[in-house]
């Protein structure tokens, strides 16, 4: 049979350009990865080839011997990785080989700054995989053939990584992948035997699938026989004890694509009770650059009886802990399992509820034994965690125990406050817990809502994540104390009330007093602000401020209305009240004024003012400004 070759010289998509040269720039000095890499993508093909034949046996042709053949040839100056797993086809090689589909890799891209150092640190964050080649050959050649199709439908795939690449059709009896690296002159320590299984083991030891290399006579010659170089046992099925740290981490580096080592793992068999499985879930160390994407995938490989059946499955992990990566091995779903009927399947809910604990188990753990990880995991994934007390109701007040926050008791941004430890640190008379929310650390911690707090050393959690206001609305308690924001409601602060009747008595008529004395000046502030305010009171929170807005304790606050504004919502507007300090000079100055023109100018200054001091914008900045300016001037004609 002759086969029409149809060659085509075509171009990489310039992000795989972009890609190829800093893969080569910056793994150079760990440039024994690409065999790691290339395995795993044979690894992958051969459980896709397992579970397509699930449902069509004749994909195994005459070759049911899954494995993976490595070996080397010193004349040639070649390594061939030869799998016969699920294979590609010609417009499968294009796709796959001369593009880059996976968005975030697009995102990464993006990001990238152009100086080579700054790039070759961020690569570390996310796999290369096949064009780690590049890094070791100055040509790679791939012949591949998809299962179940006719020998005749090979095709070649071979570039120098150079921005162009050549597909050709051509025959192949075998089907599966043959991936043909022409070493660069220099990296000839890999063609050795010795060289290539010990980077073998090293990486790859635990993969459930055989892999091959020629096996040498004493002297190092040619037997013609091949051998298993690897274990080639699932790693999730052997005994914890029997499982080093180095192999838990080479194989997360498998199982998630990742080049970083994972932070933690959690490891657990579970036989003989009403579900049966194994998983092993990791935590990466660093967060993926698609973890924000609505459209991207995340989830566990799954294995049925140990053969694999889908990838990316997401059904077994809650959304707020999407970053979880891992196996899961089971017993309990059919073989032929497909991802629609994995969806209501009576099974996934308990799997699920079970998986959910063991991470929760771990994370507690972590909290407890390693603050040092702890912190570095919150810092990467806090964000995400915070969506669990609104998605998982039932594991609420676990989530709430691993929540982490700034607070006005070390007034950084670092948030590193749990709520065990401000309950610890409250008040004797404390029963709320208090917080305020803003846009950013820095407003949150110069609010004014906090001047009372501070001056009496009552601690306040600074929240300045957008998802912050919203999880506290569905936490709403931890350890039977409710969550107050300093911006809401009438704050009637317990802790500082005096204990002594006749003292308290006191204090309420000075109050009265006081509410008499201003009774006018509020009267008049209220007529000129008119619509833009729902009330005016004096203020029991300030000590430095002149005023402060504040909302009714159920109403949204200002950083939420605007959440919601921007993502199209539909919104009641909430009107603040603005509170009155009645010891500020400038309240007490205003309530002196007799010149109502001045009253009016000076209320809008002190009802800006008081927008600006929680992040709000102005209504109309221009007139801010002019009034502000009109001051000025005033002021300097008084001194000369
Ligand atoms: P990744 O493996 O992270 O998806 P790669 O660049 O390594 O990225 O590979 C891109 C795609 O090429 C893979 O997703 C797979 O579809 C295909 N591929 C790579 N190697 C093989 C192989 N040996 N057999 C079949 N398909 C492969």
């Amino acid at each position: 049979m002759t086969i029409d070759a149809h060659q085509e010289k075509l171009n990489f998509q310039a992000e795989v350009k972009q890609l190829l040269d800093i893969v080569v720039h910056s793994l150079y000095s760990n440039k024994e990865i690409f065999l790691r890499e290339l395995i795993s993508n044979s690894s992958d093909a051969i459980d896709k080839l397992r579970f397509e034949s699930l449902s069509d046996p004749a994909l195994y042709e005459s070759d049911s011997n899954l494995a993976i053949h490595i070996s080397y040839d010193k004349d040639a100056k070649t390594i061939t990785i030869s799998d016969n797993g699920i294979g590609m086809s010609r417009d499968e090689i294009v796709a796959n080989l001369g593009t880059i589909a996976k968005s975030g890799t697009r995102e990464f891209l993006s990001r990238l700054s152009g100086d080579q150092k700054k790039d070759s640190q961020m690569i570390g964050q996310f796999g290369v995989g096949f064009y780690s080649s590049f890094i070791v050959a100055d040509k790679v050649t791939v012949i591949s053939r998809r299962a179940g199709l006719g020998k005749e439908h090979g095709v070649s795939w071979e570039s120098t990584g150079n921005g162009e690449y050549t597909v050709a059709n051509v025959e192949k009896t075998s089907r599966g992948t043959d991936v043909i690296l022409h070493l660069k002159t220099d990296e000839e320590e890999f063609l050795n035997s010795w060289r290539l299984r010990s980077v073998i083991t090293k990486y790859s030891d635990h993969m459930n699938i055989p892999i091959l290399m020629p096996k040498l006579t004493e002297d190092e010659k040619l037997t013609g026989e091949w051998e298993t170089v690897n274990r080639a046992t699932a790693l999730w099925t052997l005994a914890k004890t029997s499982i080093t740290d180095e192999q838990y981490k080479e194989f997360y580096k498998h199982v998630a694509h990742d080049f970083e080592d994972p932070l933690a793992w959690t490891h657990n068999k579970i036989e003989g009770g009403n579900i049966d499985y194994i998983s092993l879930l990791y935590l990466p160390a660093r967060a993926p650059l698609d973890l924000w994407q609505r459209d991207t995938h995340h989830g566990l490989k799954l294995y049925v009886q140990r053969v694999f059946i889908m990838d990316q499955v997401e059904q077994f992990m809650p959304h707020y802990l999407r970053f979880v990566r891992g196996v899961l091995d089971t017993t309990a779903l059919p073989l032929n399992i497909s991802r629609e009927i994995l969806q209501d399947h009576p099974s996934i809910p308990k799997l699920r509820s079970a998986l959910v604990r063991h991470v929760l188990d771990l994370l507690e753990r972590l909290a407890h034994d390693d603050t040092k990880k702890y912190a570095a995991f919150w810092s990467e994934f806090g964000a995400v965690l915070k969506e669990g007390p609104a998605e998982d109701f039932a594991n609420r007040a676990r989530i709430a125990n691993l929540l982490r926050f700034a607070s006005t008791d070390q007034d950084s941004e670092e948030q590193i406050v749990a709520l065990a430890d401000y309950v610890k640190r409250m008040k004797p008379n404390q029963k709320k817990i208090y917080y305020i929310s803003a846009d950013n650390f820095n407003s949150a911690k110069s609010s004014p809502h906090l001047e009372i707090f501070r001056k009496n050393n009552i601690e306040v959690l600074l929240l300045s994540d957008r998802i912050d206001e919203w999880m506290i609305n569905h936490l709403a308690e931890f350890d039977g104390k409710s969550l107050q924001s300093v911006a809401k409601g009438d704050l009637a602060l317990d802790e500082l009330v005096a204990e002594d009747p006749q003292q308290k008595q006191e204090e309420e008529k000075k109050q009265q007093e006081q509410q008499h004395e201003f009774d006018n000046l509020i009267q008049k502030i209220k007529s000129i602000l008119g619509g833009d305010i729902k009330d005016v009171r004096l203020s029991n929170r300030l000590t430095s401020s002149p005023a402060c807005l504040v909302r009714d304790q159920n109403a949204i606050g200002p950083q939420m209305e605007r959440l919601l504004k921007a993502v199209g919502q539909q919104v009641t507007e909430v009107k603040p009240i603005l509170e009155l300090n009645p010891q500020h000079t400038i309240v007490r100055k205003l309530h002196a004024l007799i010149d109502d023109e001045r009253l009016n100018e000076w209320t809008h200054i002190l009802y800006e003012e008081a927008l600006l001091a929680e992040g709000s914008p102005l209504p109309d900045p221009a007139s801010f400004v002019q009034r502000v300016n009109k001051l000025w001037i005033e002021m300097f004609a008084n001194q000369t």
